[in-house]
């Protein structure tokens, strides 16, 4: 609004000068002033349209700007889904064609900003030459002083900055420009996680993931650890629930696992083998995730679910959709599977959003889940139906549960309950119950409520 105000009090600020010098100009030599505010007019013409080009153009521009970051910033928030779900070509080619298209607005508005500069210089010369022409004739014939033609010259020089002013075309060019030297930083950063020369190939697995003795923090240069002397084994097929209070590590082991990051000691394996020397995409192909805020991109039902699956068919898409109880929902909306979704499409409710990221992966169909559950508060009947798909999900799945609900806590195979970075103590719901008074009192406030 301060923008509108100001604009506003400008608008009229000009137009009142306008107003003020017109009256002099007439008031001094009304037929000067009548040929001058005629020829004017008939040349401005052009250029006013030209100028509504410009207008247009860059509202296209910020149009395709607002575009580009909004990829942007689902992209980056949402890098590790692309990552998990090896989609970074993707997101990479769709940032291009953005890109493309706004590169191409701005050079359409550089382009007709450069040629009307020109054009308004010529016709003030123009205007200017003509009205010596007729003003000369007259001061020669004797019917007109030179000292009145001076002040006429004066008062009309006088109008030109506010006209200057009022036509003048907002240009965001320069912040546009600036905005997007910074978007090719942020993509010519080089990832510090990459495949070893010698890098193993691996489509499966078939017996067990191992946490040993890993270490872990964010910020190297702090002292604390955010992960340490974490251990553990997971067998194929079980369900493994991350329990603790907020920010004792969950999220973080969850990360290690698809190398997201890197442990500073210790090694996880997969079958015995070290994940640092597995092809990166072979490690993230082996993997789904079902994060608590999936991403939802500017794009259909359809590409959502089938994100990590560019091969998937129609009738794969539907089938996943619903095992994952989303199919009926999905047919209610206005275009079913192509409807847009997004923050420039359909919006959707936490549950439906739940649904969507389940479906998504089933569909990618990996050996192994890491599942974050969410922690907004569902309505019952969504609760049910997203009990019923996480159940179509884990089948015959190894998961990775980051529990904040009683229900998958209850199902786990294990629970590995962590506070501040360490593992306190394993077990199965039962037993930690039985035996780790920690466990009761995390339960009691967190679980049961
Ligand atoms: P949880 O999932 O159990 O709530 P997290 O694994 O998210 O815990 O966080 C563990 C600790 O690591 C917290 O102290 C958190 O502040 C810190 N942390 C999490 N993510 C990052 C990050 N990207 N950079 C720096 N510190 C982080």
């Amino acid at each position: 609004t301060q923008a509108l105000s100001y604009g506003l009090t400008d608008l009229i600020y000009q137009s009142m000068q306008i107003i003020l010098f017109s009256c002099i100009v007439f008031f001094i030599y009304w037929k000067l002033a009548l040929v001058s505010f005629v020829v004017f007019p008939l040349i401005m013409l052009p250029v006013a349209r030209i100028g509504k080009r410009i207008k247009s153009y860059s509202r296209q521009t910020q149009q395709s700007m607002a575009d580009l970051n909004s990829l942007l910033a689902e992209t980056i928030q949402g890098a590790y889904i692309v990552k998990s779900f090896c989609r970074e070509d993707y997101e990479f080619q769709r940032f291009k064609e953005i890109n493309n298209n706004y590169y191409k607005f701005i050079l359409k508005t550089i382009k007709r900003t450069i040629a009307v500069a020109p054009i308004t210089e010529f016709i003030g010369s123009a205007t200017a030459v003509i009205i010596l022409i007729i003003a000369g004739h007259d001061v020669i014939a004797g019917k007109l002083s030179f000292g009145v033609f001076g002040l006429f010259l004066a008062a009309l020089m006088s109008m030109i900055r506010p006209f200057k002013k009022l036509s003048n075309v907002h240009s965001i060019n320069q912040q546009a420009l600036a905005a997007s030297q910074r978007i090719y930083t942020i993509l010519e950063e080089k990832p510090k996680i990459q495949d070893t020369p010698n890098a193993e190939s691996i489509d499966n697995f078939s017996q067990e993931i191992s946490f040993e003795d890993v270490w872990f923090k964010y910020d190297e240069t702090k002292p604390d650890f955010i992960l340490e002397r974490i251990t553990f084994k997971v067998k194929k097929n079980e369900m493994i629930a991350l329990v603790g209070p907020s920010g004792a590590g969950k999220t973080t082991i969850a990360n290690l696992l698809p190398r997201f990051y890197d442990p500073l000691k210790g090694k996880i394996t997969i079958d015995g083998k070290n994940i640092k020397n597995l092809k990166l995409k072979d490690l993230r192909m082996l993997i789904a995730f079902v994060a608590q805020e999936m991403i939802l991109f500017n794009d259909t039902v359809k590409d959502n679910i089938a994100y990590g699956n560019l091969e998937a068919s129609e009738e794969d898409i539907i089938q996943a959709a619903k095992k994952a109880f989303a199919h009926d929902f999905i047919m209610q909306f206005p275009q079913g599977y192509n409807t847009v979704i997004g923050d420039r499409g359909l919006r959707l409710s936490g549950g439906q959003k739940q649904r969507l990221a389940i479906a998504r992966a089933i569909l990618k169909d990996s050996p192994i889940l890491i599942f974050d559950e969410a922690t907004s508060h569902l309505d019952s009947e969504s609760e049910a139906y997203i009990k019923k798909a996480i159940n179509n999900l884990v089948e015959g799945k190894t998961v990775f549960v980051i529990a904040h609900r009683l229900s998958t806590i209850q199902n786990a195979d294990k629970i590995i309950l962590l506070d501040k970075g360490k593992i306190v103590n394993i077990g199965t719901h039962q037993e930690l119950l039985d035996k780790e008074p920690f466990y009761r009192r995390l339960y009691e406030l967190q679980f049961k409520a």
